[in-house]
């Protein structure tokens, strides 16, 4: 008898499933609007120039392959703060905050989540948007916090679900860690407005909740990397200390290469070195050290003023990509084919995704007769719509609906 006789199967991801099916389909007209990464106009995966120059920059430098230090490259990760915390902040200005390298994302959630397990001193259960990307969940379980939802979809607006959030996190019980996507939420695409942010700021503040920021798509939300950035400066602008959790797989195209940063804002650089210290003891026994290539081209990038200026060009171009195809499909939809229903949420919504409203066996009904993937709560991934194939797409939701 194998000692594994007894493990049993877990479900498949309900992603990877929807692309198993999309690759198994044979029809010339499929789309897979499943997938959580860019794909340029004609559906390719898509290098950013400014990260082929990059790489080419650090190539002819002929880096070595030695390891880095626990927290990463340091020049990367200073300049990844000032990317998300902006140059004219207090804890930066200071040298109070205190970030490492992260693989990823993910990565950075994941240090953040042991972070808090071992060291916040208050309570241990962490608040997190219903519905949430889906790997929030068992990420922050994982790493030993009890987690909790806050209302925050309305499925009757298609829309935010101010008033449920507002009574959640008034009830939450004090000292709760909330977690916030920082912009482009995933997978609804709606964010709060301004004055949403300072509300919820103003709750925080009032129930003593501490603020930990999901920052994976900065730039990709609006084009501009500081106003995506706006609610992570509120809240710091606003006296509270903050975790943020950055990715670049998004907003420079380096998915496969695992770059971000995780960092905490502290009151003084003496407590910020102590945090470092315990960062340090927290990545050391989980991977060691960071990968150093994608971490050199990003810093690359972030530290050279013109491939700077050609990459925020580069993401804006992205931004600008999808919302372009937001406005294809809702007037495609509304005006040429006037589909029943209320299609407005497809222009006001933020980022890659869309949460279309469609329901579960319309979703079936689409992958079945047009060969069209996607996940089953009805979520589409703008960017894997373009000038091919948005009329096919508007044309087979419309048969589905009516
Ligand atoms: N957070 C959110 C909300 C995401 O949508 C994603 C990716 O889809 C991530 C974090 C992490 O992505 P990565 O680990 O590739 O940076």
């Amino acid at each position: 008898l194998s000692v594994w006789s007894a493990v049993p199967a877990g479900p498949p991801d309900p992603i990877l499933g929807v692309t198993e099916a999309f690759k198994a389909d044979k029809d010339p007209r499929k789309i897979n609007l499943g997938v959580g990464a860019y794909r340029d106009e004609n559906g390719k995966p898509y290098v950013l120039p400014s990260v082929q120059k990059a790489e080419e920059l650090v190539n002819s430098s002929k880096p070595d392959k030695e390891y880095l230090p626990i927290t990463g490259l340091g020049e990367f990760t200073q300049r990844a703060a000032l990317l998300a915390y902006g140059a004219d902040s207090v804890p930066l200005n200071q040298k109070a905050i205190s970030v490492t390298q992260s693989i990823s994302g993910t990565g950075a959630l994941r240090i953040g989540g042991a972070f808090l397990a071992r060291h916040y001193p208050n309570s241990k259960v962490i608040y997190l948007p219903t519905p949430t990307w889906g790997n929030h969940i068992p990420l922050f379980q994982d790493s030993g916090l009890e987690v909790r939802g806050y209302r925050y979809f309305d499925k009757s607006t298609v829309g935010l679900d101010f008033e449920g959030l507002k009574a959640d996190l008034l009830a939450a019980p004090e000292g709760a860690v909330v977690l916030l996507h920082a912009c482009a939420h995933n997978p609804t695409g709606i964010d709060p407005t301004p004055e949403q942010w300072a509300t919820i700021s103003d709750i925080v503040k009032e129930r003593k909740l501490f603020p930990f920021f999901d920052m994976a798509y900065q730039g990709f939300a609006s084009g501009s990397t500081d106003r995506d950035a706006h609610a992570v400066r509120l809240f710091v602008k606003e006296g509270h200390q903050v975790a943020v959790a950055q990715s670049f797989a998004k907003n420079m195209g380096l998915y496969g290469e695992r770059v971000g940063a995780f960092s905490l804002t502290t009151s003084s650089p003496e407590e910020k070195a102590r945090v470092d210290s315990q960062l340090k003891i927290i990545i050391r026994p989980m991977y060691s050290n960071p990968p150093c290539h994608g971490a050199r081209i990003a810093n690359a990038i972030l530290g050279n003023e013109a491939l700077y200026t050609q990459w925020t060009g580069e993401v804006k171009g992205m931004a600008d990509r999808i919302i372009s195809m937001r406005e294809k499909l809702y007037n495609t939809l509304t005006h040429d084919l006037k589909t029943p229903g209320e299609w407005g949420h497809i222009k006001s919504q933020i980022g890659m995704f869309s949460f279309t409203g469609l329901t579960a066996p319309q979703t079936k009904v689409l992958a079945e007769k047009a060969h069209i993937y996607m996940t089953s709560n009805g979520r589409i991934s703008m960017a894997g719509l373009n000038g091919s194939n948005v009329e096919y797409f508007a044309e087979s939701v419309n048969a589905a609906v009516i």
